[in-house]
């Protein structure tokens, strides 16, 4: 069984909705369950910054798929949620990145993990971190807790979540 820790993300239209229907899709996915998942996370965008603000967090899932096959349902959970991609780092109804498989390290031309950029960013390490407190980036070495952008403001706790069945029925 592999352990692995997805990254989402949205800042158009019903972010929570967006959240709740991409974490129901991935739950229906044969031979993959979701775990555990982190508080919901306010965020101010990064990289491009004249956007609205999203809402992140991290998902820890179990499975016997490859990463490349968790891939392909992330890309496609994107796709039936109706994703239309318009410029790098620009608003986005859903974003499902995958941060860790296991502590592989996997370098192709379509899939990079440990994911890239997961180190720079607040949005990120933040709800990572409250499912992973003591983990280590697999290629760094250096505990995630380390890295100076989970200091940084611009990460707000919005919900605080029971747990992936509460999460999946929770009302707006
Ligand atoms: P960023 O990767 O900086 O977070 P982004 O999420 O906006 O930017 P996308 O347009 O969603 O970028 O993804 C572009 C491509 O990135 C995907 O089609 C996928 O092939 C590739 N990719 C490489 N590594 C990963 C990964 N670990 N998780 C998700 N996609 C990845
Ligand atoms: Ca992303
Ligand atoms: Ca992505």
């Amino acid at each position: 069984m592999n352990t692995a820790y997805l990254s989402l993300g949205s800042n158009l239209g019903g972010r929570l909705e967006m959240l709740q229907d991409a974490v129901r899709m991935l739950q229906q996915q044969a031979d993959l369950e979701v775990t555990r998942i982190s508080s919901i996370y306010e965020t101010d965008p990064v990289g491009y910054t004249d956007q609205a603000a999203f809402l992140n967090m991290v998902v820890e899932i179990k499975s016997k798929l490859s990463a490349k096959e968790i891939l392909t349902i992330c890309l496609e959970t994107e796709q039936n949620l109706g994703r239309i991609r318009e410029f790098r780092w620009g608003p986005r109804c859903i974003d499902l990145d995958i941060l860790l498989y296991n502590n592989d390290n996997i370098e192709s031309s379509k899939l990079t993990i440990p994911h890239p950029r997961m180190h720079e960013r607040g949005f990120v390490l933040v709800p990572l971190l409250e499912l992973v407190a003591d983990s280590i980036h697999p290629v760094t070495g250096v505990p995630f807790w380390k890295y100076e952008e989970v200091q940084k403001e611009g990460v707000r706790v919005w919900k605080v979540i029971a747990g992936v069945d509460a999460f999946v029925h929770l009302e707006n």
